[in-house]
C-alpha cells in the first residue's frame, strides 16, 4: 500500500497536480493596504518600502484603478494626517484624510471597490500611541471612545468594512455598539486580535510617520513568546462581536494563524506587514534571494496555515502570479 498520502498517481501531471492542490490562493481574499495623505497631485515612494507609495486624494484613483485591473477589489486605507494633537481629532474629523479618500473611492468606484479602514489613532496623536494618554499610560475607557467615533467617521463617509487596530480592551463591543445604534449593523468589523508587539512594524511607522515619540507599545500588544494569550485575544473579540479575526505579522505567525483557526468559526486573515515586505525587496535587490518565488511561497505559507484572508502589499503581485499559473 502506498503510505504517501498523495496518491503516486495525483502526482503526475502539472494539471493534476494543480487540481489536487491542498491549499487554494484566489485574488478574491486578497486586500491591499494603501496610504493616503494630504496634499495634491502627490505619489511618492515609501523609502523603506520600495514599490509602495503614499497617495493624496486626487491620485487615489489611478492606484485603484490599477488594483482593479488586476484583479485585487479590496483595499484598506491607512491615513496620514497633516495635523496630529493630543487626541488624535483628525481621525475622526468629518473631513479626515481618511473619510475624503473613502468619499473619493466610493464616489469613482461605487462598490467594485471594497473599501475597508484601519481604525486607530497612533496616526493622528502627536505622540504616536494608539490611545489618548493619562500621563505616560493610554487611557483605555477615554480611547473607546475615540475609536467607535472613528469608525462610525469612516462608515458615514462610505467604509464598507472597518479594522480596529489598536489592541484597546473592549473596543470591539464599543466599535460594534456605536454602529448598530446609528444603523450601520450590517458593517462588519475585522478585528486585529492577534497583533504582536513586532520589530516588522518598522516601515509602516516609516511609511505613516506612527512611530511613538516615547516608549513603545508592548503595554497593548503582545508578547511574542506567548500563545495562549493570542487565543484567549481572539476569543475575546470573539465575544464582542468581531465578524473577522486578523493575526499580524504573518509570517513568523503562522502557528498563530493555525491555532486561531482551529479554535474560533470566523474567517481568519492574516497580514503580512510591512517588514515582511521591505526583506522581500532588500533582499531581492541584493541578489540574494528570488522574489518572485518568496512572494508566491510567503502566500501559500499563509494560505496553508489556515487563513481566509490575506492582506499584504504584494497583492498586485500576487493576483498576477494567479494569472501567470505559478501560485493558485
Ligand atoms: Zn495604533
Amino acid at each position: 500500500m502506498d503510505m504517501n498520502i498523495r496518491p503516486r498517481r495525483l502526482r503526475g501531471s502539472e494539471i493534476l497536480r494543480k487540481m489536487v492542490r491542498e491549499t487554494r490562493v484566489d485574488k478574491s481574499s486578497l486586500i491591499y493596504p494603501i496610504f493616503v495623505k494630504e496634499g495634491t497631485n502627490i505619489q511618492e515612494e515609501i523609502p523603506t518600502m520600495p514599490g509602495q507609495y503614499r497617495y493624496s486624494v486626487d491620485t487615489l484613483p489611478k492606484a485603484l484603478e490599477e488594483l482593479l485591473h488586476a484583479g485585487v477589489n479590496k483595499v484598506m486605507f491607512f491615513g496620514i494626517p497633516d495635523h496630529k494633537d493630543e487626541v488624535g481629532s483628525q481621525a475622526y474629523a468629518q473631513d479626515g484624510i481618511v473619510q475624503r479618500a473613502l468619499q473619493k473611492a466610493k464616489a469613482e468606484f461605487g462598490n467594485d471597490m471594497y473599501l475597508i479602514t484601519d481604525v486607530c489613532m497612533c496616526e493622528y496623536t502627536s505622540h504616536g500611541h494608539c490611545g489618548v494618554l493619562c500621563g505616560q499610560e493610554v487611557e483605555n475607557d477615554a480611547t473607546l471612545e475615540l475609536l467607535s467615533k472613528t469608525a462610525l467617521s469612516h462608515v458615514q463617509a462610505g467604509a464598507d468594512m472597518v479594522a480596529p487596530s489598536d489592541m484597546m480592551d473592549g473596543r470591539v463591543l464599543a466599535i460594534r455598539t456605536l454602529l448598530d445604534e446609528k444603523g450601520y449593523k450590517e458593517i462588519p468589523i475585522m478585528s486585529y486580535a492577534v497583533k504582536y508587539a513586532s520589530a516588522f512594524y518598522g516601515p509602516f511607522r516609516d511609511a505613516a510617520g506612527s512611530a511613538p515619540s516615547f516608549g513603545d507599545r508592548k503595554s497593548y500588544q503582545m508578547d511574542f513568546h506567548n500563545r495562549r494569550e493570542g487565543i484567549k485575544e481572539a476569543l475575546l473579540d470573539v465575544e464582542e462581536g468581531a465578524d473577522i479575526i486578523m493575526v499580524k505579522p504573518a509570517l513568523s505567525y503562522l502557528d498563530m494563524i493555525r491555532e486561531v483557526k482551529d479554535t474560533i468559526d470566523l474567517p481568519v486573515a492574516a497580514y503580512s506587514v510591512s517588514g515582511e515586505y521591505a526583506m522581500v525587496k532588500a533582499g531581492a535587490k541584493l541578489g540574494y534571494i528570488e522574489e518572485d518565488r518568496i512572494i508566491c511561497e510567503m502566500a501559500a505559507s499563509a494560505y496553508r496555515a489556515g487563513t481566509d484572508i490575506y492582506l499584504t502589499y504584494f497583492a498586485k503581485e500576487i493576483a498576477r502570479f494567479i494569472d501567470e499559473g505559478r501560485i493558485g
